[in-house]
């Protein structure tokens, strides 16, 4: 939704020939991935129609409810949003970026190449991070890094280097809400809960001046609460919405481990599903992604919904979604739709049309996961699972002979030693590698619990490794 860009003719350029399987870039996706899942998950369906990609265009006009920041606000020109900064364009003559070099210790570089250190100046994603030191990308949760959870490929849906366009379950409708939440998340929340509908947030951590999102002085740690506990699947679109091609292999770790630190502040686990801003991660992303053990999503419903966010406007997006439906739904090939919840038309009126539509059609919608038949147990990786009644008091229990665990899970049926999850069993059921799962709580009935014996997977230490090791 954001374009990010320094030459607008070149910006228009981009986004008038990037692809219709792109629309949440500014930089056309690499070629790979067009040709990625589109030619095997589609098999079974007819392809959907081309659609070319418009130029970025518009925003919401009516102003949000105070604190909360405008949606979508992004790769705005500073000098029309910044009258209400205290340090403003006009005070600012410090240059900074390519030609001119990096701010002083704790100053931003804007959009425009200037420093300062109001939100305008430090906000994500237009915060010069090269040439900065205190932009909001450069802000981190409190919290151990995760690199150490275990990350195996579990599951049948790919990852990394095959990324995901499509669903393969019939008749169903994956809607994507991306860059969220923001203002108008909560009331999006309620509407999906009154069609009884499930949808997948692709979160974004600390965009458009929102706050980080497992700060508790802002609603959206509650909001993503809310969003796990009533079934809807949460997925990571980057701490700050930074294009990843154009980061170092450090940089685009950072980005993903610091949104995880916050999940796993927010709900104890962290994602296994992402989608890269833009639509945009080349081999070298998706190598990254398929080391963190990362579904890369795309999409095949583009509502364009971001360049259409008016009242008389968002009925192109309803068109989109009515005839992609309705091309379909004689075969039941399945939807996958993206949208942003930070658009006002996209939360209070094209949502509640696609649900009734779809309804109509006789489609469900339902989670990115369910549509793709992937498992729940699937969708997140635990330190601390949720659901903390599965193995307690275990250490009690008569211990035999079991079944190594087939999916993570251990206690009364399985045991994690000789899992590909690691040989240990956490007291709340999980098996594991690191201290969490060998040290206080770990249930020897089920597995070691000697942390001595195991190391972290191959894996995992690589990520440390990688993760801590800039360059
Ligand atoms: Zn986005």
């Amino acid at each position: 939704m954001y374009l990010h860009c320094f030459l607008p003719l070149l910006c228009l350029g981009l986004a008038i020939t990037a692809s219709g399987q792109d629309e949440d870039a500014s930089a056309s996706a690499p070629d790979a991935h067009a040709s990625g899942l589109l030619g095997t998950q589609s098999r079974l369906f007819p392809p959907l129609p081309f659609r070319p990609h418009l130029p970025f265009r518009s925003r919401p006009k009516r102003p949000l409810p105070i604190p909360i920041p405008r949606p979508g606000f992004g790769g705005q020109s500073v000098d029309a949003d910044m009258d209400d900064d205290e340090d403003g364009p006009h005070t600012s003559f410090v240059r900074c970026g390519p030609d001119f070099g990096a701010c002083g210790e704790g100053q931003c570089c804007s959009a425009q190449g200037y420093c300062g250190q109001s939100p305008s100046y430090c906000q994500a994603p237009d915060c010069l991070i090269d040439y900065s030191t205190s932009c909001d990308a450069q802000k981190s949760p409190v919290g151990d890094d995760t690199s150490l959870i275990s990350r195996p490929h579990i599951g049948d849906v790919p990852y990394g280097y095959t990324p995901v366009y499509s669903c393969t379950e019939p008749k169903t409708v994956a809607l994507t809400y991306d860059d969220g939440p923001m203002g108008y998340t909560g009331d999006l929340l309620d509407l999906l809960d009154a069609y009884d509908a499930k949808a997948t947030f692709f979160v974004t951590g600390i965009n458009s001046n929102k706050g980080q999102i497992d700060d508790p002085s802002f609603p959206w740690l509650k909001m993503i609460q809310r969003m796990f506990r009533t079934g809807h699947q949460i997925a990571s679109h980057t701490w700050s919405h930074q294009t990843l091609d154009q980061l170092t292999q450090a940089q685009r770790y950072d980005q993903m481990i610091k949104n995880e630190i916050a999940f796993r502040n927010v709900i104890g686990g962290i994602p296994t599903y992402m989608r890269p801003p833009y639509s945009s991660c080349d081999s070298d992303c998706a190598g990254d992604m398929d080391d963190m053990g990362y579904h890369i999503v795309y999409f095949d419903v583009d509502t364009d919904d971001y360049n259409n966010d008016t009242p008389e406007d968002i009925q192109q997006s309803k068109d989109i979604f009515d005839n992609a439906l309705k091309l379909n739904k004689a075969t039941g090939r399945p939807l996958l739709v993206i949208a942003h919840d930070v658009h006002e038309q996209t939360v209070y009126n094209l949502t509640a049309h696609m649900l009734k539509r779809i309804r109509t059609a006789k489609y469900r919608p339902v989670t990115l996961g369910e549509c793709l038949g992937d498992s729940k147990m699937n969708w997140y990786r635990w330190e601390k699972p949720p659901v903390k009644d599965k193995a307690m008091n275990e250490e009690t229990s008569i211990s035999g002979s079991k079944p190594i665990s087939p999916d993570g899970t251990c206690g009364t049926k399985y045991t994690c030693l000789g899992s590909v999850f690691g040989d240990c069993c956490s007291g709340y059921g999980y098996c594991g590698n690191s201290t969490l799962y060998c040290g206080s709580g770990c249930l020897a009935s089920a597995g070691s619990c000697s942390l001595g014996d195991e190391q972290p997977s191959k894996n995992a230490t690589f990520l440390r490794y990688r993760w801590q090791t800039p360059r």
